[in-house]
């Protein structure tokens, strides 16, 4: 019989999302009467706002004319989308990245996912924890990972996300390759300013490092201190690779747009000491693995830049900073501690009296029916901690609310 690649086996099972979901299937059948409210979801609770749905019809339309019908795009992107994204995520502010060096994806999932495999076998990767699982099971796959007990990997390096540090990750003791930053970072919520990123530019510059920079939520930044680019920094465009996704700054979880940034200057290097532009590696790999994002979808995610576009999306996250600041207070009502939220649609909140993250959960579940994921599911350093999310709607995020200020402990 064909043999596996016996790395998923060391692959530890997302049990999380199963386990909730089966806690809260078994409480519904014992308390049908009782309302649910989920702040678990990571998914967006608010429609495709309208400039985006116009420029959608207006692409449909053009696919089913013969003049305008487009059939294999650049895997790239187009260069409609790369020049709008450089333009207005980059050089309106002041940063050097070309639309050449933007590549247009299906999601920042799949990015993330697929980019540690540009890089050698036995490349030291260090990551955050708690994390955002992706990043650790892709090295899993891909065979970089030793034994697994007391919840770590051997051979990968661990980078505590504490409160004693402000879930800021501290540079390691050994030498490491590659090392994923997640910031405004889910699940903690928190993010890093400019000078805290810039140590970690610094590591990378002197140890030749890169850093995989994954900024999925940068348009919930409203603090001054925090960078909306690690290319802010100077020097990072050497030694950093950026990841941004229209998911949760447009709506587009269903409908599927983010794209990587890859600056010409970032170089890796062969067996033989030959340098290669990691640029030229993941052109390579996208035009050989990924046939690219629909047209329509990419006219979607261009109307995004349009000034109507920015006005309605703005508006949307906004709300969700809303409804994230709606949890914080009744947190705070609740006498609990809480971080995140505010550069974040995620709220970190620290369990009472020491409680396991589950049994948070259970009480939140039988106590004032909420819904949200305990802290442990993200690494063993989110023991001890809550995830609750400010995607729902805000009728139901403050009805959540009301019910978590009255709790007692
Ligand atoms: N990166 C982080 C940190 C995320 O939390 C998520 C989604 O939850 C993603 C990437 C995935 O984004 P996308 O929908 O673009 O694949």
């Amino acid at each position: 019989m064909t043999q596996m690649n016996t790395n998923y086996l060391k692959l530890q099972g997302s049990y999380l999302f199963s386990t909730i979901g089966k806690k809260v299937a078994a409480y519904k059948e014992h308390h049908p009467e009782k309302k649910l409210i989920s702040l678990g979801i990571g998914d967006v609770s608010q429609p495709l706002v309208p400039a985006v749905i116009e420029a959608l019809h207006k692409a449909v339309d053009e696919m089913g004319q013969q003049s305008t019908f487009r059939g294999y795009g650049p895997e790239q992107g187009y260069a409609f989308l790369r020049e709008a994204v450089a333009k207005h995520d980059y050089q309106d502010h002041q940063i050097g990245i070309n639309p050449d060096e933007i590549f247009i994806s299906d999601g920042a999932k799949s990015d993330v996912a697929n980019f540690q495999e540009l890089f050698s076998a036995d490349t030291k990767v260090a990551l955050q924890d708690p994390v955002y699982p992706v990043y650790l099971d892709t090295n899993v796959m891909a065979g970089r990972t030793e034994t697994f007990s007391n919840g770590r990997f051997g051979g990968i390096v661990y980078l505590p996300c504490l409160e004693e540090n402000h879930f800021v990750p501290q540079i390691p003791k050994e030498h490491v390759d590659i090392i994923y930053l997640c910031s405004p970072n889910n699940p903690t919520g928190t993010a890093m300013t400019r000078e805290q990123l810039a140590v970690w530019v610094e590591y990378a510059l002197e140890h030749k490092s890169i850093l995989l920079y994954d900024s999925a939520y940068e348009a919930y930044i409203t603090q001054a201190d925090v960078v909306h680019s690690i290319y802010e920094i100077p020097g990072a465009e050497k030694v950093a690779v950026e990841f941004r996704s229209f998911s949760k700054t447009a709506g587009f979880t269903g409908t599927r747009c983010a794209y990587t940034v890859v600056p010409k200057s970032v170089r890796v290097v062969d067996p033989e000491g030959g340098k290669h532009n990691l640029h030229s590696l993941w052109l390579r790999r996208q035009t050989t693995k990924f046939n690219g994002v629909p047209y329509i979808v990419q006219r979607a995610a261009e109307a995004v830049y349009s000034p109507l576009g920015q006005t309605q999306i703005r508006q949307v996250i906004a709300g969700y900073l809303q409804n994230a600041h709606t949890i914080l207070l009744a947190l705070e009502k609740a006498g609990l501690t809480a971080y995140g939220g505010e550069n974040a649609p995620y709220i970190w909140l620290k369990t009472p009296h020491g409680l396991a993250s589950w049994d948070l959960f259970d009480r939140l579940l039988e106590e004032v029916q909420v819904v949200g994921t305990p802290g442990v599911g993200f690494g063993t350093h989110g023991e001890g901690f809550f995830r609750l999310t400010a995607f729902n709607t805000p009728e139901q995020t403050k009805e959540a609310a009301q019910r978590i200020a009255m709790l007692k402990f």
